[in-house]
């Protein structure tokens, strides 16, 4: 293919624009700052789920706790009507001796059931504790998710601004391209994977840095200079400037 030597020149232009891009996208995929989002959620979410545990954990034990209360209320209202009918008087003998010896089983049935009502108090206080815990550490953690949101999004605000303005330089230095040159270069540009031409600089491709051997740069210096040369190791449309050690 033959291309006007200047038109050529312009590639360079070209290829500097899509190493920005190719670098913009690179840092759009790799953004710290996405994985700092992610890590704060991954928190937030740990803390959620422990807030949810500490919070049933706490409803459970108040309503152990309601149920034990019953209970000593019971008790303590049977040994109230036991007392109420020995102080009557109106109790024989062996009744009085049933009811004594159950008014002991009741101080012994409300004791452990008091003893029960103390160590509830205590998990609940652990409870509650833990509910603190996980609330602070779930604040905290949403304080620094929308933190690194804000960062990510000013981060990607940044790259999108970057972005348009390459691109805009891209489309009006491809302007100045003919078709069939631009569509060489944008062909060789889709299996680098960065840019269609690469400047020869010291005998050697910019591209991918390797140095062209006597047969190669021979093959350079003889041609036309409007030729398209392309380099044999990248595939590069190679663009030939003062600098080329021609
Ligand atoms: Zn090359």
């Amino acid at each position: 293919m033959k291309a006007d030597h200047f038109e050529q020149q312009k590639l360079l232009a070209l290829a500097d624009e899509d190493v920005a891009l190719t670098q913009l996208a690179h840092r759009k995929r790799t953004l710290p700052e996405v994985a700092a989002v992610e890590a704060a959620a991954e928190s937030e979410r740990t803390f959620a789920e422990a807030e949810v545990r500490a919070e049933t954990e706490v409803r459970d034990l108040d309503r152990e706790q309601r149920r034990l209360e019953a209970d000593v209320d019971t008790v303590r209202q049977r040994a109230d009507r036991d007392r109420s009918r020995i102080d009557s008087g109106a109790a024989t003998p062996k009744e009085i001796t049933s009811l004594q010896s159950e008014l002991q089983s009741l101080a012994r049935r409300q004791s452990d059931l008091e003893d029960q009502v103390l160590e509830l108090m205590e998990r609940r206080e652990t409870a509650d504790a833990a509910l603190a815990d996980a609330q602070t550490g779930r604040a905290a953690a949403v304080a620094d998710r929308e933190r690194a949101e804000q960062l990510r999004d000013d981060a990607l605000a940044d790259i999108a601004d970057s972005t348009a303005r390459h691109e805009a330089k891209r489309a009006e230095v491809a302007g100045g391209i003919s078709a069939p040159l631009l569509a060489l270069y944008d062909r060789i540009r889709t299996q680098t994977g960065t840019t269609g031409a690469a400047v020869l600089k010291a005998r050697q491709c910019q591209g991918c840095r390797i140095e062209l051997n006597g047969r190669e740069l021979a093959a350079v210096r003889n041609a036309d200079p409007h030729e398209v040369v392309r380099c044999e190791n990248c595939g590069r449309i190679l663009v030939r400037t003062a600098e080329s050690g021609l």
